[in-house]
């Protein structure tokens, strides 16, 4: 089905009401989910809701939390998120954060035990409106490992998202770099279940390391499945041994430093999506003047737009990290977003378990 952002909006809101949030929260949740799907990152969308839903009813994700300062101390911040939402306590932790490097310029913030925060790059997109740099290393907890580290067969790690954002002056469109460290998000690999499609070569590997088209190796793991008729495989790293190292480092930077756990296996996984983040915020005009930072960046920026389009592509320009996501997004604001019947169908039944009575959803 294709549904207006607005339409969309109005059924997440009765969703996060119903869990108990206050009305400036469910704004909060709401817009960062309708968000994630008109940049077309559908795996950080609405589809998440049956996951919250489930989180939320076996107490494992709570509404209405302000993260506890931990550490303060002048530019290093670490909060405790409580399990709460992680779109309204880690946008809560930043605007802290945020507001402090105004003071200092610089503000080294971590954030532990936070309910999955969603679209990194919502974070960045904070930092940016206020003129800051940031960048943000993150690790997944409380729940059994999806990606494979370079050369495994069995998964070590989540797929641990890193983000670096910077501001291009009040004129122009910021630079929003803001993916998994694996091939790709598990929540693409989600969609592909539902809309029962097999998935591009060299996603994902079979419980014995080979390579498998089959999206349902991942079915166990994003469902929380008991069982599964297929044996469990892994996503790969993104970059090899590239993408892998980062993933580590997010484990450690994200994980440990933040005042949080790593994905090892003592610590607690009952099956929740917990998310911590290290992020690095600073104001760049303390290092350098303003003009200079803006003619030297647009400056590069022309340099490798010029760079011609590679034969066979069939892009017709070369795009800047956020770009894409900004044409998606005036797209989908126009057309609607699509929603395959399965995601739909589990948002429906995961309203419904909240008392939500399927003739009062706006869309149907
Ligand atoms: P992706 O592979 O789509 O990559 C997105 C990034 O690449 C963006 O910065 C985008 O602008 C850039 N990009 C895409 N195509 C481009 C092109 N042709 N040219 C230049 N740049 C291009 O993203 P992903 O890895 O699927 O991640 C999707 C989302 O999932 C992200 O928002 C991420 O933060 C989120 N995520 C969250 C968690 C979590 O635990 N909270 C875990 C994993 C991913």
């Amino acid at each position: 089905m294709i549904i207006s952002h607005k339409k969309l909006g109005s059924l997440v809101r009765l969703i996060f009401h119903a869990m108990g949030c206050h009305n400036r929260e469910t704004t909060t949740i709401t817009d960062h989910l309708v968000t994630a799907n008109l940049m077309g990152h559908d795996s950080h969308g609405v589809g998440m809701i049956p996951i919250y839903v489930q989180s939320f009813l076996a107490g494992e994700l709570k509404p209405n939390v302000s993260p506890n300062i931990t550490v303060d101390n002048h530019s290093i911040l670490v909060f405790d998120g409580k399990k709460g939402f992680g779109q309204s306590v880690t946008r809560k932790a930043m605007q802290k954060s945020i507001a402090r490097c105004k003071e200092t310029g610089l503000v080294l913030m971590g954030i532990h035990n936070s309910g999955h925060m969603g679209r990194i790059g919502s974070y960045g997109e904070q930092s940016v409106k206020e003129g800051l740099v940031s960048i943000h290393f993150v690790n997944v907890t409380d729940r059994s490992p999806s990606v494979a580290p370079f050369g495994g067969s069995q998964a070590r790690f989540g797929t641990n998202p890193i983000c670096i954002s910077i501001p291009r002056g009040s004129a122009t469109d910021p630079l929003i770099l803001d993916f998994a460290t694996s091939k790709v998000a598990v929540g693409k690999i989600r969609a592909a279940i539902n809309k029962k499609e097999q998935l591009p070569d060299g996603w994902v590997i079979d419980y014995s390391g080979a390579p498998t088209n089959d999206p349902r190796v991942l079915e166990k793991h994003i469902y929380s499945l008991k069982d599964s008729e297929i044996p469990e495989g892994a996503v790969l790293p993104m970059g090899d041994h590239k993408g892998y190292g980062l993933s580590l480092f997010c484990e450690i930077l994200g994980g440990i430093m933040s005042g949080g756990k790593t994905i090892q296996p003592e610590n607690i996984r009952s099956g929740g999506l917990i998310n911590n983040m290290l992020s690095i915020i600073f104001d760049p005009e303390k290092l350098q003047d303003k003009n200079v930072i803006h003619n030297e960046l647009e400056k590069l920026i022309k340099y490798v737009e010029s760079s011609p389009i590679a034969a066979m592509r069939e892009q017709n320009k070369i795009l800047l990290p956020g770009e894409l996501e900004r044409k998606k997004m005036s797209h989908r604001r126009k057309y609607g977003i699509e929603i395959d019947d399965k995601t739909y169908t589990q948002i429906v039944e995961s309203a419904e378990f909240l008392g939500i009575k399927r003739s009062s959803l706006v869309v149907e």
